[in-house]
């Protein structure tokens, strides 16, 4: 029953993976959504770079425009799936500044150009609703900003590539090479032509600078996330970490520091393969599932699991975002800005402090472990654990052992040099691999 209802324009931007789904479901239930919101919300128009181009979703003709700009005026509602910067920032700030809400499910431009968007949102009394930015269908933009307003996060862990998760994990269960796995991710389309984004960590550099943002209250550039891709990962490193009792994901590590002599707080956000203990929540995460582990300090671990993307699954939170926005316009008032007040300074990596696995092959003679406890001792790097995993002779009188070496807590500046030493010492013949341990 929606004749009563006040009715909103809604403009969509875009119609492809997502958006074709959002103005399906739009148009499918629309009388269900207006009861929900409040109000009718009248898909007005649809634009796209080509409107004979073929769509996931039956779409009416004529809603389909190429003229964005015309589309955008007069909106109550602006949904942006384009994706990337322009024009799709130029449409959002125009849609700001004519008074209406906008909806985006764009990580790239969030995370690069959030305070502008936000400052313009925040000087005409707009809102700016993301819940699909962050990790797809997963609810944590709203627990992080209104759930978990009352309490203090220390640390999120977060598989936010499902992608690199995919491989990780397929790598993990069948002993595969990356290559391998990546072809075939690409043949089954969990990966792009041009995987770069994702195994590079970019995709979860720009999600963590999000997440980040939200969690410490302080604006998170892009530039201060410290990102590492899985390219270096091989076979090896995942049996070896299973031996250990890990597993290897991607994360997004968002970490509040606190300094122990002045007690001063930093954050550290930070992408990269890490061990994560087999009995870890996060180590159930398979396939291409994202989820988001979140310590807090009064409300203790949560964990947020779901699918991380995909067209239909996308939809779900963008279209709970524009029934946020409609209510919200609806009832009217100035709408939630961006919390940035706690303005905390972002600590360079080398501030982190963590457990690391350290594999390295050396000469397989006596002495060569005592040096290598020296060089660590000296570091500052205390070992909790050594295992030689495999040795023999190459050739004749050129014998390699591998050391599994398991820290204690240590500064990732510290580590850092004394591996840099001990590649330098002339017992290591070469290390293998140094991976930090994460989710203790
Ligand atoms: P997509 O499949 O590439 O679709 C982009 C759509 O925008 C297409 O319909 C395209 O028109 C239209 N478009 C692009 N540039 C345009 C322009 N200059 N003028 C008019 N229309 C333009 O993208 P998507 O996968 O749906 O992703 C949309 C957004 O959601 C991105 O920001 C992405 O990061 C985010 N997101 C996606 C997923 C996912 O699973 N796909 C998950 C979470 C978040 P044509 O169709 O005519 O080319």
């Amino acid at each position: 029953m929606t004749a009563d209802y006040r009715r909103l324009r809604i403009a969509l931007l875009g119609a492809g993976a997502v958006g074709s789904q959002v103005a399906s479901l739009l148009l499918e239930h629309g009388d269900e959504l207006a009861d929900r919101a409040g109000a009718a919300l009248d898909l007005v128009g649809i634009a796209v770079r080509d409107l004979d181009a073929p769509r996931d979703a039956e779409l009416p003709r004529e809603l389909l425009t190429t003229d964005a700009d015309a589309l955008v005026v007069g909106a109550d509602i602006v949904i942006e799936l384009m994706g990337g910067i322009e024009p799709a920032r130029t449409h959002l700030l125009q849609a700001i500044n004519a008074g209406a809400d906008v909806v985006t499910a764009n990580k790239a431009l969030l995370a690069t150009h959030g305070p502008e968007l936000f400052e313009a949102a925040d000087q005409v009394g707009a809102e700016i609703y993301y819940e699909a930015a962050a990790a797809g269908a997963i609810p944590i933009i709203r627990p992080l900003r209104d759930s978990l307003a009352g309490d203090r996060v220390r640390r999120i862990l977060g598989i936010v590539n499902g992608t690199t998760n995919y491989i990780l994990d397929r790598m993990d269960a069948e002993g595969a090479e990356f290559d391998d796995v990546l072809a075939e991710a690409q043949a089954l389309g969990y990966a792009e032509a041009d995987p770069t984004a994702d195994i590079e960590g970019f995709d979860a550099a720009q999600k963590a600078a999000i997440l980040a943002s939200l969690a410490f209250h302080t604006a998170v550039p892009l530039e201060a996330v410290h990102r590492e891709g899985i390219t270096g990962i091989d076979a090896a490193m995942i049996e070896s970490a299973r031996h250990a009792g890990y597993v290897i994901k991607l994360l997004a590590v968002c970490e509040r520091l606190i300094d122990p002599e002045t007690q001063a707080e930093s954050i550290s956000v930070r992408v990269y393969p890490a061990l994560v203990s087999r009995s870890h929540p996060l180590a159930t995460v398979h396939g291409a599932y994202n989820a988001v582990f979140v310590e807090a300090e009064a409300a203790g671990d949560l964990m947020f699991y779901g699918a991380g993307a995909g067209g239909v699954q996308t939809a779900s939170a963008v279209l709970g975002d524009v029934v946020s926005a409609a209510r919200r316009h609806i009832a009217g008032g100035v709408g939630v800005g961006e919390s940035t007040l706690a303005d905390l300074p972002m600590a360079p990596v080398g501030h982190v402090v963590t457990r690391y696995q350290i594999t390295l092959e050396v000469d397989d003679r006596p002495g060569v472990l005592a040096t290598v406890a020296g060089i660590l001792s000296d570091g500052r790097v205390s070992i909790a654990t050594v295992e030689q995993t495999t040795g023999g002779s190459q050739d004749a009188g050129d014998a390699v052992a591998r050391l599994v070496i398991g820290t204690h807590r240590a500064l990732e500046q510290d580590l850092s040099e004394t591996v840099e030493r001990l590649g330098a010492s002339g017992v290591v013949e070469r290390v293998v691999s140094v991976l930090r341990v994460e989710g203790d």
